[in-house]
């Protein structure tokens, strides 16, 4: 077994503190990665506080995870120690259903094994993410990074980065596409870098004009504060393709009315709280409402050469692990910008 250190909640909604636990020691087909940098996505901040359905605690959240591979079981061929490797939302999955053989594991039939908030498929043990020093993952779902990019600044990739990337490719987002992104946050700031690589024309909703002159700096050539009825009226059948990436209800009418005819508005973002959908706009311009959940493993390594060859990172702000309950107060506040870094070095620290 592999002795571990993280930070852990020890049930919904406490704050994180120091833990200790262990890995499974590594089977034929497993990687041991020491953890250099962690993301820090709303999904942790909904899961640590119980806000979705499944919970396990303790829980060490944690899905956006790059690091160094420090350890190969016998059967690896795809990475070497010291390779530079990510993790996002999964670390298994039953590899033999129709979605998994279409590279969809996402949508695995029997359901994907979670990077934490899950139980290991053999074991039935619980999967710990990584706001912790070491990880053991399946090479399968372990993802190249390219030698020369800045860690920190990829990390946010391995989830932001896939959940807004897949949806686009889905439907086709490209030149001479007009594109909204809603909410600028973790998600949304990577959202309009990538609308904007693919070609596209890009507008951010958001609630106020405070982040206007970032999402100019990101990509995006027009903002539009969603609060403002006669600002949001003037926007009606102008989009070909929404994302919409906002944690907490908000009202989805006033945008879908933004769409043109057979435009698509693809939900990203995780309100664990319902919002009401009224038909009029979506059967008035046959409307399409969509989903995306984050993307399977190829299309991920995908996106990662993609942002390589489009020079897009994360924009972050790295911080100690002793700052993790802070970072969730402010997550609360949108007050970020735009992604929170763990520096895993800081870890060393809670270690002694
Ligand atoms: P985040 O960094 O906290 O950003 C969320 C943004 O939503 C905020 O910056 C804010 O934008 C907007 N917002 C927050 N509260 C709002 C409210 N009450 N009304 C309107 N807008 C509000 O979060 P994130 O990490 O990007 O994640 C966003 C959501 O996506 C979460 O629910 C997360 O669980 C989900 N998610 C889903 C997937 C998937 O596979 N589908 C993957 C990852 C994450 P402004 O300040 O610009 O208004
Ligand atoms: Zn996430
Ligand atoms: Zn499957």
């Amino acid at each position: 077994m592999i002795k571990t250190v993280g930070y852990a909640a020890q049930q919904a909604g406490a704050k994180l503190t120091p833990f200790e636990f262990l890995h499974r020691e590594l089977g034929a087909n497993d990687i041991l990665i020491e953890i250099l940098y962690c993301g820090v996505c709303h999904s942790d901040v909904h899961q640590a506080r119980g806000e979705w359905g499944a919970k396990i605690f303790p829980m060490v959240p944690g899905h956006e995870i790059v690091g160094s591979v420090s350890r190969v079981g016998s059967d690896v061929t795809r990475y070497k120690v010291g390779d530079s490797v990510g993790v996002g939302c999964m670390v298994d999955s039953c590899r033999q259903c129709v979605s998994c053989h279409e590279n969809l594991e996402q949508f695995c039939v029997e359901g994907f094994t979670a990077t934490y908030n899950s139980l290991e498929r053999e074991r039935g043990t619980p999967t710990w993410g990584g706001y912790a020093n070491y990880i053991v993952v399946r090479e399968e779902f372990v993802l190249r990074i390219a030698p020369k990019a800045d860690l920190a600044r990829t990390a946010p990739l391995l989830c932001a980065g896939i959940t807004t990337y897949s949806p686009m490719r889905q439907w086709n987002v490209g030149q001479g596409q007009k594109v909204a992104v809603i909410g600028l946050g973790g998600l949304g700031h990577m959202a309009i870098k990538i609308a904007a690589a693919l070609g596209a024309e890009v507008t951010l909703f958001t609630r106020s004009n405070a982040k206007q002159e970032d999402a100019l700096r990101l990509g995006a050539s027009k903002v539009v504060v969603s609060k403002d009825d006669a600002a949001m009226a003037a926007q009606h059948n102008q989009f070909d393709f929404i994302l919409d990436t906002v944690s907490a209800p908000h009202d989805l009418n006033a945008h879908l009315q933004t769409l043109k005819r057979d435009g698509v508005m693809v939900m990203v973002g995780m309100s664990p709280d319902s919002m009401p959908v009224s038909p009029a706009p979506l059967v008035m311009g046959r409307r399409i409402l969509a989903g995306s959940l984050i993307g399977g493993i190829a299309e991920t390594q995908e996106m990662l050469d993609f942002c390589v060859q489009h020079n897009i990172s994360s924009d972050i702000e790295l911080i100690n692990i002793q700052d993790i309950n802070q970072a969730y107060d402010r997550m609360d506040k949108a007050d970020v910008k735009y992604r929170f870094v763990i520096d895993m070095g800081s870890l060393q620290t809670v270690k002694s």
